[in-house]
């Protein structure tokens, strides 16, 4: 649930800049992320001690580079001139983060939606200050925009949050009541868009003007502020106090219901191709499919009710298939593989369909987890439900064991290039096949420190004997 984030830091020799020590940038932008119950991914730091912003920056480019891949959800800097020095920049940045989907832009000196045309509009002046390099220039904006946010005209520099007074602890009356009417709708099955829509008709928009979309009516809905909690790191810590909008229990179903993975529509049908073939290094337990909170295929080890897992492992669903294809191509053109293969009978059972069966099994025992978890089905239901799919688990698992496996790699072996061409016309039971023929399963490494890009090396292939 909680936002990856990412942090730059900068060295500047600027005169007349705030001069502060790198590591004093970094932890100011680390407090700032606990505040926000972001957890930071990777940290960049240049050491640009030129003030021309001609200099290359090894770090930024390397962010650029990491949210491309699209594993950060959130940037965080220590003051707004840090990140860009050229206006070019600044809109390759935003060109970037459009494409990445990130919205949440976070200054030690204030936020920047980027969701908001003031967001933005605040960014490019900043941006375009900074290209001046006029130290003066900038402080002078800087009191400008303080004075402007004090008198409450523009959106930055930690403005109330909706529903709340000023001074974040008086309910605001008319706010309050569309909260309230729009926890009611989310819990009745509406949709964010559709209220999005709504909300615009009646003009009624965010506290800083903007429009409200679903990104930001689904955080607001789903804040423990509006239930009178506190947070940290994603999770409710206690009461808080300021007074609650709606109840503690209907911030518990809000987030339930829009945590909730299925609501995504607006993917294509899931394909997990790994689906039951992935295994936890850290705790031994089968990884399940479940996409991240933006609709990105993922798999995790996952903990909680109706979960083995330990929580520890998480890695994004699409680079992974493409390496584990990889290697199976490669595999299929070893000559172990094709001499034992050949040296095993073949068996008329199909194993295309029992390894369909048992990935459809585990997605529904995934499914089933989390309806439970929803609140939708009964203990003793989804336990009756969930040991009748065990034993299906079970012996197509034996069966699959018993197989050969040689009917799903027919005229494949030694001819990989064959299957590469093919392979992305294949139905997914087939491709799973395929897989299942040539790896046992996949052992998943947790994550190293603060490296956020697809890394092979976590992922060790246990190759079929
Ligand atoms: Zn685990």
């Amino acid at each position: 649930m909680a936002q990856e984030a990412a942090i730059y830091a900068r060295i500047s020799s600027d005169p007349d800049d705030t001069r502060l020590g790198v590591e004093r940038q970094l932890a100011d932008c680390r407090a700032l992320a606990v505040r926000k119950g972001w957890v930071v991914v990777r940290e960049y730091v240049d050491n640009d001690i030129s003030a021309s912003g001609a200099k290359r920056r090894p770090q930024y480019r390397q962010m650029l580079e990491d949210i491309k891949t699209g594993d950060v959800d959130a940037v965080i800097v220590w003051a707004d001139d840090r990140l860009h020095r050229q206006p070019k920049e600044l809109e390759e940045f935003f060109e970037i983060i459009d494409a990445a989907g990130i919205k949440d832009l976070a200054t030690v000196s204030g936020d920047m939606d980027l969701s908001t045309d003031d967001g933005k509009l605040k960014a490019r002046i900043l941006g375009a200050v900074a290209a001046n390099e006029s130290a003066k220039l900038t402080r002078r904006i800087r009191r400008k925009h303080e004075e402007l946010a004090q008198t409450g005209k523009l959106s930055g520099g930690g403005h109330r949050p909706y529903g709340f007074e000023d001074d974040r602890l008086t309910i605001r009356l008319d706010e309050a009541q569309t909260i309230k009417e729009l926890a009611s709708r989310v819990l009745s099955g509406d949709s964010l868009r559709s209220m999005c829509r709504d909300l615009d008709e009646r003009r009624l928009s965010t506290i800083t003007g903007a429009p409200w979309t679903p990104h930001v009516l689904r955080r607001m809905l789903m804040s423990a502020r509006i239930s009178g909690q506190r947070e940290h790191l994603g999770e409710i810590v206690g009461p808080a106090e300021w007074p609650g909008i709606i109840t503690p229990a209907d911030t518990a179903r809000l987030r339930s219901v829009l945590g909730d993975p299925r609501r995504r529509t607006n993917r294509s049908p899931r394909r997990y191709l790994l689906a039951g073939m992935l295994r936890c290094q850290l705790c031994g337990a089968t990884l399940v499919a479940r996409p991240k909170m933006d609709g990105r295929r993922a798999y995790v080890c996952a903990k909680g009710p109706g979960f083995a897992g330990c929580g520890g492992i998480s890695t994004l669903a699409e680079d992974l298939e493409s390496l584990i294809i990889e290697a199976v191509l490669f595999r299929l053109d070893t000559p172990t593989l094709a001499s034992r293969l050949t040296r095993r009978t073949k068996e008329t059972t199909d194993a295309s369909a029992t390894a369909a069966a048992l990935a459809a099994d585990q997605t529904r025992l995934d499914e089933l987890a989390v309806l439970f978890a929803d609140g939708e089905i009964r203990k003793a239901e989804w336990l009756k439900a969930r040991s009748r799919i065990d034993e299906r688990i079970t012996a197509n698992k034996k069966k699959l064991s018993r197989m050969t496996y040689t009917s799903a790699l027919d005229g494949f072996v030694g001819n990989s290039e064959g299957l590469r061409k093919m392979w992305s016309d294949l139905p997914l039971a087939r491709q799973q096949a395929v897989v299942a023929a040539v790896i046992d399963h996949v052992v998943a490494g947790p994550a190293l420190k603060g490296r956020n890009r697809f890394d092979p090396k976590r992922f060790t292939p246990v190759w079929r004997r």
